[in-house]
C-alpha cells in the first residue's frame, strides 16, 4: 500500500515553515491544515485520545504531522476500528462509496468495490496506526472510565481502567487536552421486553455477533428491522431453516448500485489526480442529496412518489402494506440501499411479522397475542444513539456534571466543544451525523478543528472554554434549520431523544459545516 513510509507533515505545512515569521504566524492562525509542524524543543500540550475508529485514528495521525508526539490513544478493545470492528456481522458493509469513506490524508487505493464491505473497512483502519506512525502511541485494553477537569491545576484527570476481574486496576492520568472520539453508535440497545431472560436459545445483537453460533438449520427471529438487519437478514436467509422478521417499522430501500472495481479501474484508481477527482465526484454526487432531506422541497416530493410506485409494486400475495410500505415521511429515518432485501422477503422461509414485541417466551416471541415459534433470536435494534460519551463520567469545570447538563439533550458548539469543558473535543459529537453524505467527511472538519485549538495551546496554553453565548447562538441557528428537515416530522429513529429534540443530525449540507468550522472563531472563546 503506498505511504507505508508514515504521514509526512504536508506539503503546505512544510511551505508555511519555510515563510518569514510574520507570515508564519498568520499562516498558523489558519486552520489545522496550514498549521506548520511544532518546531523542535517546543513544548506541546499532553493529549488523551478515547478511541480507534475513523476519528481517534484520524486524530492521532494528524497531531503526530502536526509534530505533537505527546498524545495517548486510549483504545478498551484489543484492536482498532471502532464500530467496523465491533459490527462483524454476516453482510456487514457500507452505503457511502468506498472512495469516500477513507481519509483524505490516509488514501486508500486499494478498494476492490464501489461499495465496501466490512472486512475491507476494518483492513483499511488496521493499516492506519503502521501506515501514520502512531501505532507506538496506541493503549490496548485500557478503558477510560472518567474525565475530571481539575480547576486549580487547568488539566484533565483521566482515569483509566486495564485489565480484567481481580486484575483490574484504576489509574489516574494529566493530561492537558482531550479528544473523546467514542462515537454515536458503539452501545448496543437491546430493548427491555417481558420474558426476555427466560428465553432458552442464543441471543444477541447484531453489534455484537455471536460467530460461535452456526445458524443452519435454525429457526431465527430477528427484532428491529433498520440499517443492519437489512445487511444481515439477507446474508442468513440460506442458511437458517426459517427467519421471522420482528418489524416494528417498515423502511424506504432503494437500490445499491454496487459492484466489483474492474481492473482497470483499479488502475486508474491508483493514480492520485485521478482517485482525487473520484472522490470529489462523488462527495458532490452525495451533497446534492441533502435537498431531498428538507421536508416539502420538490426533491423530497419526487422521492416520496418514486418509492410509492415501486412499495405498490412490492405489495402483494406474501407482502401486505404494512409489511413494506412504511408509515412516516421519506428520509425521517434513515434510507437504506439493498438489492437483496425484497427477494428475501418474497422467500417461503421468510416471515414478516409487523407490529411490536409484546413479550419473550421459551421458544417463541409473542406480537399482538399470536406466538411466533423461535429457537435464535438476534437484536437489531440500533444503538443507544443519544448518549453521547456514556458510560464515562464527565466533569468539568466547578464540578458540573456533562450529562447532567444534557439532560435535555446533547448539545455542542459544532458539535465539537462544549461550554465549561475546557480543552475537551468531541469528535461525530451531537447535532454531526448525516442522512445524505459521509461521516468521514464531517469527521475530517472536526480533526483539523480541534488539531487548531490544539496547536494554539503551544503558544497559549491557557485552556480554551467555548463561550455559552456562542454555543447558545450555534444551537439556536441549528435547532431553527433542523425544524425545516424531514427528521424533524413524526417518526421515532436514533435521530432523536425520546422527548422528539434532534440530537444526532447536523442540520444542513456538509459544505455549510466545513464553512462553519473552517477555523475555530477566537471570539467564540474564552482562555481559562
Ligand atoms: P436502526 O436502523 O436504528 O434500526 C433499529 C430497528 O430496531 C428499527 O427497526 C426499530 O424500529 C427497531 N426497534 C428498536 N427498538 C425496538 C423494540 N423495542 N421493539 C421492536 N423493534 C425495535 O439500527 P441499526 O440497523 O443498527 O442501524 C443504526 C445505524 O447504524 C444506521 O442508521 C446507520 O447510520 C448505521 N449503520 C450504517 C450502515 C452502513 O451501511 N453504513 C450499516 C448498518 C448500520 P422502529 O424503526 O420502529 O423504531
Amino acid at each position: 500500500m503506498s505511504g507505508d513510509r508514515g504521514l509526512r507533515p504536508s506539503r503546505t505545512a512544510r511551505m508555511v515553515s519555510l515563510l518569514p515569521l510574520p507570515l508564519r504566524r498568520r499562516a498558523e492562525a489558519l486552520p489545522g491544515a496550514m498549521a506548520p509542524p511544532v518546531r523542535p524543543g517546543q513544548s506541546t500540550p499532553r493529549v488523551a485520545i478515547i478511541g480507534t475508529g475513523f476519528g481517534g485514528l484520524g486524530v492521532a495521525a494528524r497531531l503526530r504531522q502536526a509534530g505533537i508526539d505527546t498524545f495517548t490513544v486510549f483504545e478498551k478493545a484489543d484492536a482498532v476500528g471502532g464500530t467496523w470492528r465491533d459490527n462483524s456481522y454476516p453482510g456487514a458493509a457500507c452505503d457511502v462509496p468506498s472512495h469516500l469513506y477513507s481519509l483524505s490524508f490516509v488514501p486508500n487505493p486499494a478498494w476492490t468495490r464501489k461499495f465496501p464491505t466490512q472486512p475491507e473497512i476494518r483492513r483499511y483502519l488496521d493499516s492506519i496506526p503502521a501506515r501514520t506512525g502512531i501505532a507506538d502511541r496506541i493503549e490496548f485494553g485500557a478503558e477510560v472510565r472518567s474525565l475530571r477537569y481539575d480547576d486549580d491545576a487547568k488539566t484533565w484527570q483521566v482515569t483509566v481502567l486495564r485489565g480484567d476481574g481481580p486484575d483490574a486496576a484504576e489509574t489516574t492520568e494529566t493530561f492537558d487536552a482531550v479528544v473523546a472520539a467514542t462515537g454515536q453508535l458503539n452501545r448496543p440497545h437491546i430493548p427491555d421486553i417481558e420474558g426476555l431472560d427466560s428465553f432458552d436459545g442464543p441471543v444477541f445483537h447484531s453489534a455484537r455477533w455471536d460467530h460461535d453460533v452456526d445458524l443452519t438449520g435454525r429457526h431465527v427471529g430477528v427484532v428491529g428491522i433498520g440499517a443492519s438487519a437489512i445487511q444481515f437478514v439477507p446474508a442468513i436467509a440460506e442458511s437458517a431453516a426459517s427467519l421471522t422478521l420482528f418489524q416494528r417499522s417498515a423502511n424506504y430501500v432503494a437500490p445499491k448500485a454496487d459492484a466489483p472495481l474492474s481492473p482497470r479501474a483499479r488502475r486508474l484508481l491508483r493514480v492520485e489526480a485521478l482517485r482525487k477527482a473520484y472522490r470529489f465526484s462523488i462527495w458532490a454526487r452525495f451533497e446534492a442529496r441533502f435537498m431531498a432531506l428538507r421536508d416539502g422541497s420538490t426533491l423530497n416530493r419526487m422521492g416520496q412518489n418514486l418509492f410509492d410506485k415501486g412499495l405498490a409494486k412490492a405489495v402483494g400475495p406474501k407482502l401486505t402494506p404494512e409489511m413494506v410500505v412504511p408509515d412516516y415521511a421519506l428520509g425521517c429515518k434513515r434510507i437504506l440501499i439493498a438489492n437483496d432485501w425484497y427477494p428475501t422477503l418474497m422467500r417461503p422461509d421468510v416471515t414478516v411479522v409487523p407490529g411490536g414485541v409484546q413479550k419473550v417466551e421459551p421458544g417463541a416471541v409473542v406480537v399482538d397475542g399470536v406466538s411466533h415459534p423461535v429457537d435464535t433470536l438476534i437484536f437489531g435494534t440500533g444503538f443507544e444513539s443519544t448518549g453521547f460519551l456514556m458510560p464515562m463520567t464527565v466533569t468539568g469545570r466547578h464540578g458540573v456534571d456533562l450529562q447532567e447538563s444534557w439532560a435535555e439533550g446533547a448539545e455542542a458548539h459544532l458539535g465539537i466543544t462544549v461550554s465549561g469543558f475546557p480543552n475537551l473535543f468531541v469528535l461525530y459529537g451531537p447535532n454531526t451525523n448525516l442522512g445524505h453524505n459521509s461521516i468521514v467527511f464531517m469527521l475530517e472538519r472536526q480533526i483539523s478543528y480541534a488539531l487548531t485549538c490544539i496547536r494554539s495551546l503551544v503558544s497559549d496554553p491557557r485552556p480554551l472554554d467555548v463561550r455559552p453565548g456562542a454555543q447558545a447562538a450555534s444551537n439556536r441557528r441549528l435547532e431553527r434549520r433542523l425544524a425545516t428537515t424531514v427528521w424533524a416530522t413524526a417518526c421515532h429513529s436514533w435521530y432523536k431523544t425520546e422527548s422528539g429534540r434532534i440530537t444526532n443530525n447536523w442540520s444542513g449540507t456538509t459544505s455549510d459545516y466545513w464553512r462553519r468550522t473552517w477555523r475555530p472563531r477566537w471570539t467564540d472563546f474564552d482562555r481559562v
